[in-house]
């Protein structure tokens, strides 16, 4: 793992370096696309409707293929099969929504996917490559990584990122070492989220132990359990999700119910 962990490093260090990424091919602000007013506050129920208004914008292997967009977005990253397609797909309560981003050309891509109520516009979510699938060859690992990085460290739009991890396996080296990547935009302000999937096959108390540990190695960063099979922690991270798209929203009217742990 430490040897992926410096090569994530290096990853990162060579996209520092680079220069600003090209001009994109289209742009996602048309006004008469976006929201101009929107609910004042959400509960759990409005966050989830919200969510289900996804529908799938555009897909990029390269970050300079993206749309630039004017809305908030949230990217959704994790280890392949750490449960983030079946995550995005109970929170936007659709049941392919994610697993077009598993056909066969768009894996290695990072999908987007357009939220907001009537055709409209107010955030967008993205789906980026799951990372440490073992049957992937060296070199697509490293170029998959690079793509990724530069996302990461370059990406205007992004707003928040939602850490899918599977808590039987607890955060990995990679996950650490993406951490360490997004580490100075957190620092900036970006919201960060780690969902421990899989909820359902673990018990209460290893739910417990699992959230302390990995709240241990995000610093004391936003840690909740979910199962998509039973539904778990669901509606909360919709509302999350939903305050972080809508930050001028009346602040404090609404919190999200604590999470079970
Ligand atoms: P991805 O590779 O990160 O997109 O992961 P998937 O969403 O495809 O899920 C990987 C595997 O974990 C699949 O076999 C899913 O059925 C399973 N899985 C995903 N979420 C859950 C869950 O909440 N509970 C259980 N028991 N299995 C899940």
């Amino acid at each position: 793992m430490t040897g992926d962990f410096v090569r994530w490093r290096e990853t990162r260090q060579f996209y520092n370096a680079a220069p600003t990424p090209p001009a994109p091919f289209m742009t996602v602000s048309d006004p008469a696309q976006s929201v101009g007013t929107f609910p004042p506050t959400a509960d759990a129920k409005s966050a989830m409707g919200w969510m289900h208004t996804a529908r799938f914008l555009t897909t990029a292997a390269q970050l300079h293929q993206l749309p630039t967009v004017d809305f908030p977005e949230i990217a959704f990253v994790g280890r392949s099969n750490a449960g983030k397609s079946s995550c995005i797909n109970t929170l936007t309560q659709q049941k392919q929504l994610a697993f077009a981003s598993k056909k066969p050309g768009r894996t290695q891509h990072i999908n987007l996917f357009s939220l907001g109520r009537q055709n409209t516009t107010d955030a967008v979510l993205a789906d980026l490559p799951g990372y440490g699938y073992a049957a992937v060859s060296r070199s697509d690992k490293m170029r998959w990584q690079q793509v990724m990085v530069n996302y990461l460290v370059h990406r205007e739009s992004l707003t928040g990122i939602v850490l899918l991890c599977d808590p039987r396996l607890g955060l990995t080296g990679l996950d650490e070492a993406l951490l360490e990547v997004v580490r100075p935009r957190v620092e900036d302000g970006l919201k960060f989220l780690v969902l421990l999937t899989k909820a359902d096959k673990l018990t209460r108390a290893e739910q417990t132990k699992a959230l302390s540990i990995a709240r241990l190695q995000t610093g004391g960063g936003e840690v909740r359990m979910f199962s998509a099979l039973k539904k778990q922690g669901v509606d909360e991270a919709a509302l999350l999700l939903w305050q972080w798209a809508h930050p001028q929203a009346e602040a404090g009217a609404v919190t999200p119910t604590a999470p079970a742990d």
